[in-house]
């Protein structure tokens, strides 16, 4: 065991569980980049809860911005805009409780981004 692993790689908290952030599918069902793979990041409970978070939200993100570009997008689908929503929801709400400070996601990023979702149109 090297000692890299003994704290979060976020908090830098150590003596707890750390679990090293499992890389499968992204939010729309994507394989993760392997690169991201070479270089693995141990966190402890409350950051790799907050690192899907976050992976989350960026997937949401890009595939927003390139529905609003007028290119390919995941959220052209109305179900998946549909649950794209609800998990935005789902972050902010978990931003919003006590204690829940992010190290990675700005909460008013993520009300920002539901905002825009909010008041854009769903092409069909
Ligand atoms: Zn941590």
């Amino acid at each position: 065991m090297d000692s890299l692993k003994e704290t979060c790689h976020a908090c830098r908290a150590s003596g707890g569980p750390l679990s090293r952030l499992s890389l499968g599918k992204d939010f729309f069902g994507r394989p993760y980049d392997r690169l991201s793979d070479q270089n693995p990041q141990w966190y402890c409970a409350s950051c790799s809860m907050h690192k899907n978070l976050q992976r989350d939200f960026r997937d949401i993100h890009a595939e927003f911005d390139k529905l609003r570009a007028g290119q390919g997008s995941e959220l052209s689908q109305g179900d998946t805009f549909q649950r794209a929503s609800l998990r935005l929801h789902e972050i902010l709400t978990i931003l919003s409780g006590p204690q829940q400070l992010s190290p990675f996601l700005q909460r008013p990023d993520v009300a920002r981004l539901m905002e825009q979702l909010t008041t854009c149109t769903v092409p069909v």
